[in-house]
């Protein structure tokens, strides 16, 4: 099937939605496994269901779905808990493969979140590592043989910029640190290839771009020669190797769900699968492709449009992602008034305008829609309104 595929999703009349970056929509049949996993397992089979409906293999099987998209060997993805909790338990890893040095490297166009818990899990090892943050562009020049790990967010949430992810893993591996991806903004968007890159692990969430919904459980890869090495930190009963011995003493069980940690949600995990039937009708490659297309035009047909507004996302196509940022100093007015016509986009502190293009159901008449609305908003100072300068807790 060719892009986009507007059928395979349940997006509202009159809407264009350039946030599937930050919650994807509902794609069709999710609704149904969600409501079969709740009436057929949950309420006929109770208990039954974690044997006879497949729930405690699925973190692996759907890790297993997720792991072409991101080019991922067979058993090397699993899913569950919250992208925060992936994020430490990469970096706990790291830090247990390279016990001599003392720095985490990552940059301040990061996600606060995962330097949140870079912290935390610092203040807890008490061992004098150090978060040391540079500007995005500055990682080449940080790397040294102090360095333990870099963590980095591979498309910037923000400005949309995109990192050299096999160039930068190899000048990690050159001083001997350990490499960390954040696939948030790109996985279901980009064309990653964890495997050829040889980082040593990538994680990601799946509510974005992957469109399983709201609170649904993260991923994360591990490269499959360090997987059995790893003595997790987050040492869940279900990453046990019997979980049902009960045993007093952990022991990881052999192989990539060593990174389970509990119960996984059974709920957003239908959801989740579900929402991966899409990826049977198109490929990678093809929404790459495509996503150039719809971000390469917005630019244009906004630019054409409209002066006021300066590019913050990169033009060259290559580094990135599937957004377009714009800096505006009324932006947050402006992102209001769109949305009150119908045009989804999103603002990020201080200043920025952000809009999200997901392939699989955004084309270039929404684009060309899209701009036409911004610009109109702009330059007829429609943003200038009391009601869209009111804050909202989410932004
Ligand atoms: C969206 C996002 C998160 C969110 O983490 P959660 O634990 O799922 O809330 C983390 N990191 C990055 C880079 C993100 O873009």
């Amino acid at each position: 099937m060719t892009l986009p595929l507007k059928s395979l999703f349940q997006l509202p009349d009159g809407m264009i939605y350039l946030d599937g970056n930050s919650l994807g929509p509902l794609p069709c049949g999710v609704s149904d496994a969600v409501k079969a996993c709740v009436e057929d397992q949950w309420k006929n089979q109770l208990i039954k269901g974690w044997n006879d409906c497949g729930w405690m293999e699925q973190p692996e099987r759907v890790g297993n779905l997720i792991a072409p998209l991101i080019g991922a060997q067979s058993n090397s993805v699993v899913c569950g808990d919250t992208l925060s909790l992936k994020v430490f338990q990469a970096l706990s890893a790291a830090l247990q493969m390279n016990p001599e040095r003392k720095i985490i490297l990552s940059d301040t166009g990061n996600f606060p979140t995962d330097l949140y818990m870079a912290e935390g899990l610092i203040k807890l090892k008490a061992a004098g590592i150090e978060l040391k943050l540079v500007e995005p562009g500055q990682i080449n020049d940080a790397l040294d043989s102090t360095v333990a790990a870099v963590l980095l967010t591979e498309v910037d949430y923000r400005t949309g910029k995109r990192y050299n992810m096999p160039q930068l893993t190899q000048a990690a591996h050159a001083v001997g640190a350990v490499a960390i991806w954040d696939l948030a903004h790109s996985a279901g968007a980009v064309d990653v290839d964890v495997a050829a890159s040889g980082c040593e692990f990538a994680i990601g969430c799946t509510y974005k771009y992957l469109n399983a919904g709201p609170g649904a459980p993260a991923f994360i890869y591990v490269r499959p020669d360090l997987i059995d090495t790893i003595d997790p930190a987050l040492s869940g009963w279900l990453g046990h190797q019997s979980p049902f011995s009960f045993n007093l003493t952990y022991q990881p069980v052999s192989g990539i769900g060593r990174f389970r940690i509990g119960t996984p949600p059974v709920l957003q995990m239908a959801a989740l699968e579900a929402a991966l039937k899409v990826w049977e009708n198109t490929s990678i490659t093809e929404i790459r492709h495509a996503s150039i297309r719809l971000t390469s035009l917005f630019i244009d047909e906004v630019e054409s449009r409209c002066d006021q507004l300066t590019l913050v996302s990169p033009r060259d196509s290559a580094e990135r992602g599937s957004q377009v940022s714009f800096a505006f100093e009324h932006g947050y007015a402006a992102i209001q008034a769109l949305i009150d016509r119908g045009i989804i986009g999103d603002f990020r502190a201080p200043d920025i305008m952000r809009f999200g293009f997901t392939p699989l159901f955004i084309d270039d008449s929404d684009v060309v829609g899209a701009a036409e609305s911004l610009a109109e908003v702009v330059n007829e100072r429609i943003w200038d309104q009391p009601v869209y300068h009111r804050r909202k807790a989410v932004t």
